[in-house]
């Protein structure tokens, strides 16, 4: 592997050369699609997207080391992140727990950005209690029929393929008879509502499944041992390394500091709200501390030492994190928070509204608040039920 100098001084070059002024603004839903694709293709070919996963599954086959350097020199440029789902839960699922086919089969399509997943675990009235489910899988032949429906799938409506929690033994306990499955979403016996969210947009659907057919083959892990599977990939969901900038939302390039400093003003020197000043302060060192924790646990993973849930700690603190920094953007900026339409206010401002209300999810999403508490009582401080 090149030394780590020349590796950075590598991967600059290539940001220099491919990296247009108009993506250096960081993650953001509008940016423009032809040099968002053509970026997201340099990142492809040099294997950036799933950088630690093998070079054999289309990956960069980067150790860590180099891999936290790449991820730097990209936050440094504020480069947009390539994330998908296949990307965070269902490749590193697979990478544990799939056959070598089904490796081969979906991990390069991963690895390149060709192929998009979504999650088709919650159901309505199983949600924080998954293994309720009931979606059902039926064996014909080398194949699955399932029939049943999902909710709060997050892009459904674009995905190729889905990760699927199903009932395989419908007398088994409810957390011996679940199966991970794989399977196409353009077929036929599969109908994709939208739901509209708070903010207007519509990021998830309802999925119906009406004889719709699933590979035996692509049975992740043992039949009926779904949940096994589905608790590592949620671990997977749940991890955050702390450091990530949710954004303000409408002027990409400002951090929350820049944000609340351009709209409150400075006195002395110092942001001129007291109040402010203080909520600010607490905010940054939260970051800082959650971003340190995380790294250290990553640390500790790395060293061998297992079985602390700590992925559920980040996402508690993560979740809160970013609605805090949310709530003291609105309350910076104060009555130009509350436009939704119309004159009065600029389009910057309404898109902070909306990213304000659309953060409110963050506690839900992956498992929530109470069910990371939950979590961490049992599994990180050994409490009891
Ligand atoms: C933005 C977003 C995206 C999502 N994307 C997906 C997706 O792609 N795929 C997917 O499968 N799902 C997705 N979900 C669904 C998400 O996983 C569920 O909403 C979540 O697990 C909570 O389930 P629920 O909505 O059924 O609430 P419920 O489980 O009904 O919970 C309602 C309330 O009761 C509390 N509660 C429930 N049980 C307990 C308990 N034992 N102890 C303490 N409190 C409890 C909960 O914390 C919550 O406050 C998404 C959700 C959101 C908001």
């Amino acid at each position: 592997m090149a030394d780590l100098e020349a590796f950075k001084e590598e991967v600059r070059a290539i940001i220099a050369e491919h990296l247009p002024e108009e993506l250096r603004v960081g993650n953001r839903p509008d940016l423009p699609k032809e040099p968002l694709g053509k970026w997201i293709s340099v990142m492809a070919d040099h294997g950036w997207i799933t950088p630690d996963w093998p070079k054999e599954y289309g990956g960069g086959g980067l150790d860590r080391k180099h891999t936290a350097a790449l991820k730097a020199e990209l936050k440094k440029v504020r480069a947009p992140v390539v994330s998908s789902f296949g990307v965070s839960m269902l490749g590193p699922t697979l990478l544990e727990y799939g056959t070598e086919e089904q490796k081969q089969e979906f991990l390069p399509k991963i690895s390149k950005h060709t192929m998009r997943w979504c999650q088709g675990f919650s159901e309505p009235g199983s949600g924080s209690d998954l293994a309720s489910l009931q979606c059902r899988a039926e064996k014909e032949g080398d194949e699955y029929v399932i029939t049943g429906q999902k909710i709060w799938t997050t892009g459904a409506d674009r995905a190729d393929w889905i990760f699927c929690l199903v009932r395989t033994d419908f007398d088994a306990p409810k957390h011996e008879g679940i199966s991970f499955i794989l399977f196409p979403m353009h077929q036929d016996g599969v109908e994709v509502a939208p739901l509209t969210l708070i903010d207007g947009s519509a990021h998830f659907s309802q999925v119906f499944f009406d004889n719709a057919r699933a590979k035996a083959e692509h049975v992740v892990g043992p039949l009926n041992g779904g949940w096994t599977v589905a608790k590592r990939l949620l671990q997977h969901e749940r991890s955050t390394d702390g450091s990530s900038d949710g954004g303000i939302g409408g002027a990409a390039k400002e951090t929350i500091s820049d944000f609340v400093k351009r709209e409150v003003g400075l006195e002395g020197g110092v942001l001129a709200d007291s109040t402010l000043r203080e909520r600010l302060a607490a905010h940054e060192i939260d970051k800082r501390a959650l971003g340190l924790t995380m790294r250290r646990a990553a640390e500790e993973a790395r060293a061998g030492q297992k079985g602390r849930d700590i992925g559920s700690l980040g996402k508690f603190r993560w979740a809160n994190m970013v609605k805090n920094e949310q709530d003291i953007a609105v309350d910076a900026a104060g009555t130009q928070s509350l436009g939704w339409d119309g004159p009065g206010y600029e389009s910057a401002q309404l898109e902070r509204t909306k990213k304000w209300l659309i953060t409110r999810a963050d506690s839900i999403w992956g498992g929530t608040n109470e069910i990371q508490l939950n979590v961490i009582a049992k599994r990180v401080l050994g409490l009891p039920e």
